[in-house]
């Protein structure tokens, strides 16, 4: 069937149910907190789209704003004023962000701010976190989360060494590692790119101090600092993890929940940086389908949904009653787990924790973890298929959601 069809069945590896056993369920539509498969089995969601679906599935008034867009097409290859509306309010939201660029995806949103650290810098060596995914360009393949991880690549053939040989890791939470990277590389670092709360390698927030230190860190070598925020921008709070923890970056980047389902990513930062970028300076980098209509048109819609007061709050309450409602749970039954949370980011490991890194991610019982997968999927309820990646609620969550998802896992965790 599909396997003949596209590599592993699947467009993108995260997909495919390799690391939980059995092959991944077809879907036919989605809605709110729910998803139906071809067969007609609903599942209360939470992948949400790996994060876009942050307001809920198929929002109403995100759909019926599509089609208004839609009828004046769908790419008009020139500027059009929704890409305005959409920059105004990124750069409104974000602390670090005085200036964007739209593209189509987090990956190219990630590799347009690499060339831009290296083009501003005048550097080329970058440091990166184990267990951060940065998308999939060459230079971030090197001990990279999500699918990297779940499919335990160390590193993908087909990438030059030339091209990660300026990638530098350090274990995340790990601040005397990086101190030692900066002395060893001295005035050699671009920048220091993380996710500000790592979501691909499993839910692993900073520890205290982390972001603080990395900010003083490059601050004094003259590195530039860079969040990806692809999946924490607009979900830790307004204004993304920045907003969140009040440290920031030099550049940042965006995907997933400005694209509100559609294929949009953005990069931005400090103006005297972004004024780099071409045509405005000599940084090469574009797109045909960048800052079209209809991505544009979801992007504006999910954020003023966002917006409006106290969803945040009500996605904090949501996901802790959640994660709270689990480990409750997972204790009763007397299996080691752990978990976490901030406003609408959650996970869980089977291990005792604490997870302050990948190695400690890596401790959780991942086979474990697969007898609760299937089992949840049984129950109706549909997990990220890795015991690598962070898990989402929407707005359209209810508590009874919550509720029936708790009672599902308590239930599963007897049985397994
Ligand atoms: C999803 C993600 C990316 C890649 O985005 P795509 O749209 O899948 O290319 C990059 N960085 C982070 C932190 C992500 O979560």
């Amino acid at each position: 069937m599909t396997l003949e069809l596209m590599p592993g069945g699947v467009n993108s590896p995260v997909r495919a149910f390799k690391s939980v056993g059995g092959q991944p369920i077809v879907f036919d539509s989605v809605k709110g907190s729910r998803m139906w498969d071809v067969d007609g089995n609903e599942y209360i969601d939470y992948v949400g789209s790996w994060g876009p679906a942050i307001i809920g599935h198929a929002d109403d008034t995100v759909n019926a704003a599509l089609i208004e867009t839609l009828k004046k097409g769908t790419s008009f290859g020139a500027p059009c004023v929704l890409e305005n509306v959409l920059a105004e309010m990124v750069i409104s939201a974000v602390p670090s962000i005085e200036m964007v660029r739209f593209v189509n995806s987090g990956t190219e949103a990630c590799m347009g701010a690499l060339r831009l650290v290296r083009a501003f810098t005048g550097r080329e060596k970058i440091l990166k976190f184990e267990g951060c995914y940065h998308g999939h360009a060459d230079s971030f393949l090197v001990k990279a989360g999500s699918g990297v991880a779940t499919l335990g690549l160390p590193d993908s053939p087909g990438v030059p060494k030339g091209a990660t040989s300026e990638t530098l890791t350090a274990p995340y939470n790990d601040v005397e590692a990086v101190k030692k990277l900066f002395e060893e590389n001295k005035g050699q670092i671009a920048a220091v790119f993380l996710e500000p709360v790592v979501g691909n390698a499993g839910f692993i927030p900073p520890q205290p101090g982390f972001l603080n230190a990395l900010r003083d860190l490059t601050k004094q070598d003259g590195a530039l600092l860079v969040f990806d925020e692809v999946m924490t921008g607009f979900r830790l709070a307004y204004g993304g993890a920045q907003e969140y923890f009040g440290i920031t970056p030099d550049v940042s980047t965006l995907g997933k929940i400005i694209g509100g389902g559609l294929p949009v990513g953005a990069y931005g930062g400090r103006k005297d940086i972004m004024e780099m970028v071409a045509p405005a300076g000599p940084m090469y980098q574009a797109g045909t389908l960048s800052g079209n209509p209809l991505a544009m048109t979801a992007g504006i819609h999910t954020l003023k949904r966002l917006m409006e007061p106290g969803t945040y709050d009500y996605l904090d309450k949501i996901t802790g009653d959640l994660v709270r409602g689990v480990l409750d749970a997972g204790a009763k039954t007397g299996h080691e787990m752990c978990g976490g949370h901030i406003r609408g980011m959650f996970g869980f490991f089977f291990t005792a924790g604490p997870v302050h890194n990948f190695g400690d991610a890596k401790k959780s019982d991942t086979a474990k973890f697969g007898r609760f997968y299937r089992g949840m999927l049984e129950e109706g309820v549909y997990l990220a298929p890795s015991q690598f990646e962070a898990g989402f609620t929407s707005l359209a969550h209810t508590s009874q959601d919550i509720e029936k998802t708790v009672e599902a896992a308590a239930k599963v965790l007897r049985q397994i």
